[in-house]
């Protein structure tokens, strides 16, 4: 299933992408929860019910509804760093023994078609293309075998850097958490539909040219190591997105670099998920 969060009239809802068209779940089972984490902590049956729908629920044209970031303020935005080689090497770092984790604050999040902003505060802006994924149950302790049973999907997400304010301190949160600047979707993937997510081709354009270009198995830390090495440390909770880090072509290792400006849109297309686009404005006064 595609997992969407929509607006439709005016109310913002969730419902299921297919093809054209949007199942709209608030009209197919009312009582199911209507805001997407919700629906994850309400767990297997809603799951369940949600398929059920596929079959005979009330369809929106998708052309007419928007879509939104499929979740809107997820509970933890947690990222990795310096997971594909040949970005370790664009970045002039050495490649890490242990994930190298920052978090985005939740805030920055904004869907698909979006606009991103090019702070006031500095013009280094740049793209990141990753795989990411939502946690579906809340864990602790999880094995990486275990660990495909806590993922409730996968999505495309944009980790937008702010470069200058990123690299000026040890930790990147700063840098990474301006407003607008995680964009996520175009919705969530559940995994019945992507059999190996360390087998898909991921691409990010900016405008019409072709900036990155990898594959997930490239990762260094997988998804499923990335679940068993957190929740070593903390509780994963139903919502909490993982952007799993981004291969080479980012704007900065580019000689000379190549940063974003108003009137660029980066696009970011992940196999077997969709693709996320995102254009870029100056931030309003
Ligand atoms: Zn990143």
């Amino acid at each position: 299933m595609k997992l969407a969060t929509f607006s439709h009239d005016g109310a913002t809802r969730i419902g299921l992408v297919d093809a054209d068209e949007v199942v709209d779940l608030a009209a197919a089972a009312p009582d199911l929860p209507r805001e997407m984490v919700a629906f994850l902590e309400a767990g297997p049956e809603a799951l369940s019910r949600a398929h059920a729908a596929l079959a005979d629920g009330p369809r929106l044209p998708r052309a007419d509804v928007r879509l939104e970031a499929p979740i809107a303020r997820p509970p933890k935005f947690l990222a990795v760093g310096l997971n594909y080689a040949d970005h370790v090497a664009e970045s002039g770092m050495e490649a890490p023994k242990h994930p190298t984790v920052f978090n985005k604050q939740s805030t920055c999040v904004v869907g698909p078609d979006a606009p991103v902003h090019v702070p006031r505060a500095s013009h280094a802006l740049d793209y990141e293309g990753e795989l990411g994924f939502v946690i579906g149950r809340r864990c602790r302790h999880v094995s990486r075998e275990d660990a495909p049973d806590v993922i409730a999907g996968y999505l495309v997400v944009n980790d937008v850097s702010v470069r200058d304010w990123q690299l000026r301190t040890p930790t990147w949160t700063m840098g990474k958490s301006f407003d607008t600047h995680g964009p996520i979707g175009p919705w969530i993937v559940t995994p019945d539909e992507l059999p190996d997510p360390h087998q898909l081709r991921l691409r990010t354009w900016v405008n019409d040219e072709l900036r990155q270009e990898s594959n997930t198995k490239e990762l260094i830390f997988d998804c499923f190591g990335l679940v068993e090495h957190f929740s070593t440390a903390f509780t994963l909770e139903p919502g909490d997105v993982v952007a799993t880090g981004t291969p080479a072509g980012v704007g900065i290792g580019m000689k000379p670099p190549r940063l974003l400006q108003a009137g660029d849109v980066v696009r970011i297309e992940i196999e077997g998920i969709g693709e996320l686009s995102n254009p870029v404005i100056d931030e309003p006064r």
